[in-house]
């Protein structure tokens, strides 16, 4: 593995619009409508600014092996199957994810904010990306939101006890709206680390932290190459037998109760198919707003007011990746050579030529 210094020096800093120029121009050429590209760049490059590469541009080579083999639809709608009250199932149909997540947000936004709570059973969507992104959009409305994901794709995860690769690495996201303070997002893979960040780090040729992988025999390493090379091993979840049992409620609540699919035996598809059950709630429709915001308030000071002489130190989550949005925006987007060629190749393979590719991401 080269060293993390090595791989750090060859990065290229790119601006975030300038990647939004390369994700729109690859999805343009693909067959996306206008609306389809900025809501796909703004999603994937959004996720870079805050730090999660695991799901920003890195996964356009990924989305664009599914649309090669037709398993990925572009400029898709959601489609509602039923509505019980304020409840929607809602099909997703393959459409491209940061498209029908962020339509089924739309429609689950509009029933809180008249009812007070809705309750979104999304299903059979291509990869949604970052879950917190989905908070956000629920949180700009002031509604609180919880949203449960599963992953039907190449297990990767082992559960708690087991040695093997069961399900993959099901997200968490809660989206909590304060008063005149950004959002709290809170917004997790129920794996030791997201599969994307192993890929990165395969990429960049680093190690991952001890504790996180286990080989193909069961026995712990820190080599990222098990899950991209034969035989492959497994990550293991965060928190022990905590993790494995938010896994699990990720594939009854996301998988199977929202009539989509939990994962049930080895995966063949290229396609990355998210389910995600979404719960909605606006806190002024219930009556609790004044409350919920005071209270809310409370308990931060006091959780982030430091013992007598020490300095501030407690981040709320959310804290990080703003932290990380406001450093990239100045200083640009890390982008490790071989996820770059990646990208690159995927445009190609479209037949966008790679020095227009190169163009746009230099301005
Ligand atoms: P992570 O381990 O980086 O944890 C992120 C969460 O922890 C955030 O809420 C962050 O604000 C909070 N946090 C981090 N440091 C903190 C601190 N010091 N104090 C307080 N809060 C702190 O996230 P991850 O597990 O690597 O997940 C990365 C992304 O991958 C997420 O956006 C997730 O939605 C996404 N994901 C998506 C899929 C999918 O199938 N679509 C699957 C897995 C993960």
């Amino acid at each position: 593995m080269a060293s993390q210094e090595n791989s750090t020096k060859q990065e290229k800093r790119i601006r975030a619009d300038n990647l939004k120029a390369v994700a729109r121009k690859i999805f343009a050429v693909a067959g996306s409508n206008a609306r389809e590209c900025d809501l796909l760049a703004d999603h994937l490059i959004e996720a870079n600014l805050k730090g999660h590469d695991s799901h920003g541009i890195g996964m356009i080579p990924a989305y664009i092996a599914s649309l090669s083999v037709r398993e990925l639809v572009l400029n898709a709608t959601p489609e509602i199957i039923s509505e019980t009250g304020t409840t929607l199932v809602v099909e997703g149909g393959s459409g491209l994810g940061q498209t029908i997540a962020h339509d089924a947000m739309d429609l689950g936004i509009a029933r809180a904010k008249q009812s007070g709570s809705s309750i979104v059973a999304l299903r059979n969507s291509h990869h949604i990306g970052r879950i917190g992104h989905w908070a956000e959009q629920c949180a700009a409305q002031g509604l609180v939101s919880i949203h449960f994901v599963n992953v039907v794709a190449e297990p990767v995860v082992a559960p708690f006890g087991g040695t093997q690769a069961r399900v993959v690495t099901n997200p968490i996201a809660i989206g909590i709206p304060r008063d005149g303070h950004e959002p709290v997002i809170v917004d997790f893979a129920t794996s030791r680390l997201a599969h994307g960040k192993i890929r990165v780090a395969y990429n960049k040729g680093v190690a991952v932290p001890p504790g996180t992988l286990i080989d193909a025999a069961g026995h712990p390493t820190n080599d990222p190459a098990v899950l991209f090379e034969d035989p492959r091993g497994a990550i293991l979840p965060f928190g022990e037998h905590k993790g494995w049992t938010l896994a699990f409620a990720c594939e009854a609540l996301a998988g199977a109760l929202t009539g989509g699919q939990a994962i049930k035996g080895p995966v063949t598809q290229k396609a990355i198919i998210n389910n995600m059950l979404s719960i909605l709630i606006a806190p002024d429709r219930i009556g609790t707003a004044p409350s919920y915001l005071a209270e809310l308030e409370s308990m931060i000071r006091w959780v982030q007011t430091p013992a007598p002489g020490a300095s501030p130190s407690v981040l709320l989550p959310g804290d990080p990746e703003r932290q990380t949005r406001a450093e990239r925006l100045k200083d640009g987007i890390p982008v490790d050579p071989a996820s770059w060629a990646q990208i690159v190749a995927a445009g190609v393979q479209l037949g966008i030529a790679a020095d227009v590719l190169e163009a746009l991401a230099s301005g």
